[in-house]
């Protein structure tokens, strides 16, 4: 019989896990376990052969210690309450940890988009957001979705589109959602923010000599052998920046299948080739594997799972191979196949670190629709003339001429898309020092429990000094 206990449970047991190690009075820590509010909706859509189809909706808002919330929307045949609220619970931590300041949310529409026209998940979606303001579950300063699994910047902009039209003349309207498109007050950077940041999180581990001298690993992205599940928006900027920095990809997953190459795939022929087929199958030099969770035990350096919560669990974690587990997904890894992989030396990088570059350009995304200006137009004009005088300067004083390229590279001002990486990358490399140094210092035993501990506390002070506990 499996030991496994539901998705809300399993963040719970890292909850209770992490607060052994803090001294919480026993009311508040079970304010900070909690789910606040959850949403359940039922509405009628008519789809395109004219009949009603009654859908079912969820959103979660798992704590107000910080508001707005804030947390993505997920579209999937499956979807259900007790996945909302772990997922929104998973936001609470998330955005504590890296210092994001909102609260843990997350919605989810049951719902197959790959079975349904546009138009159809227009009407839908439409409609959820109307529900949402029904009871006040969306808006800039309440709650702030985003893009999760299913869906993207086309669903943003419908959100977003639905909540201006009925809640006319709101100067702040366009923060009630991100990840829009750029044309809708969207940010540069946010598409491939968290996949950026896995990218990001997983170089920070990989240079810390400490922990590879543990896994009997050298430092460095360069050479490392990975294996990714999932080409969706996370696996497939993760992956993409992974092979960039030098790593070699041995493994993909993807719902159609699974494929494997020891020598290495060439990932931007892998994704030209996917474009054009429709499969990973068949691709040139590789191995196609029985079932696409085959690809989860291939021999690798690192594994990046990067689809949905489970990936991992007691049935397949002794059958793990990689030597580190960086969790792209939310969840993916349940909490018996965690203890099993620990056990065995394996290093987990914990979702709520990993992922966290999602939200973290989301932030930064919400900040510039309440600011009404990006942050490249304040700044760029005027760096620029302050780089051409250091250059000039610099010319004087030495006598000798920079070259066009130096001058170039010296005098350009950053872009929206450059300050926003750079910013992410901040907020990534901050997030892993503070974790190990945590970590360390309370002699924890692995990097989930130094991101929990970590993230309740804050979660707890913010509480301690809201005036809830005079
Ligand atoms: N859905 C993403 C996550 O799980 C992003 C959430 C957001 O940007 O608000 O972190």
């Amino acid at each position: 019989m499996s030991t496994e206990q539901s998705f809300f449970q399993a963040v719970l047991s890292h909850v209770d896990h992490a607060a052994r190690h803090l001294t919480l009075e026993p009311g508040l820590l079970e304010q900070i376990r909690v789910c606040n509010a959850v949403y359940r909706m039922r509405f009628p859509v008519e789809f395109d052969d004219g009949r009603i189809h009654v859908m079912e909706a969820y959103r979660a808002e798992h704590s107000y210690h910080r508001v707005p919330v804030k947390g993505g929307i997920r579209y999937a045949p499956d979807v259900n309450q007790d996945e909302v609220m772990a997922l929104a619970a998973l936001m609470t931590y998330k955005c504590a940890l890296v210092g994001v300041p909102f609260g843990g949310g997350k919605g989810g529409v049951r719902i197959d988009p790959r079975a349904h026209s546009v138009r159809e998940l227009e009407r839908v979606t439409r409609r959820y957001a109307a529900e949402l303001m029904r009871k006040n579950f969306l808006g800039p300063s309440v709650d702030v979705p985003a893009p999760d699994y299913g869906t993207g910047e086309r669903e943003m902009a419908w959100i977003a589109d639905t909540y201006r039209a009925l809640r006319e003349g709101e100067l702040n309207a366009d923060g009630c959602v991100t990840g829009k498109p750029l044309t809708m007050m969207g940010i540069a950077g946010r598409r491939e923010a968290t996949g950026l940041g896995v990218f990001f999180g997983i170089r920070e581990s990989v240079n810390d000599a400490e922990l590879m001298k543990e896994l009997g690993l050298p430092t460095g992205i360069a050479g490392k052998r990975f294996v990714v599940q999932g080409l969706g928006n996370v696996g497939y900027y993760a992956a993409e920046a992974l092979c960039g920095a030098g790593a070699t990809l041995v493994g993909v997953a993807e719902i159609e299948g699974a494929i494997a190459n020891p020598k290495g795939i060439d990932f931007d022929a892998l994704i030209e080739y996917r474009k054009q087929k429709g499969t990973v199958l068949g691709f040139p030099g590789s191995e196609a594997l029985a079932a696409p969770a085959a690809a989860l035990e291939l021999d690798c350096d690192i594994l990046v799972p990067a689809a949905l919560q489970d990936a991992i669990t007691e049935a397949n974690a002794d059958r793990i191979r990689a030597r580190i587990v960086g969790e792209g997904a939310n969840g993916p890894v349940t909490p018996v196949a965690d203890a099993r992989l620990r056990d065995r030396g394996v290093l987990i990088l914990p979702d709520i670190y990993l992922n966290a570059g999602g939200v973290t350009v989301s932030y930064f995304e919400w900040l510039k629709n309440l600011q009404h200006v990006s942050f490249e137009r304040m700044t760029k004009r005027w760096s620029e003339q302050m780089n051409e005088h250091f250059c000039d300067t610099l010319e004087r004083m030495t006598r000798e001429k920079l070259t066009l390229d130096e001058r170039r590279v010296l005098v350009h001002g950053p872009s929206e898309r450059e300050l926003v990486h750079s910013a992410l990358e901040n907020t990534m490399i901050y997030a892993f020092g503070a974790l190990r140094q945590f970590a360390k210092a309370r002699e924890l035993p692995d990097l989930r429990t130094a991101a929990f501990a970590i993230a309740i506390q804050k979660v707890a002070r913010c509480y301690e000094m809201s005036g809830i506990f005079p």
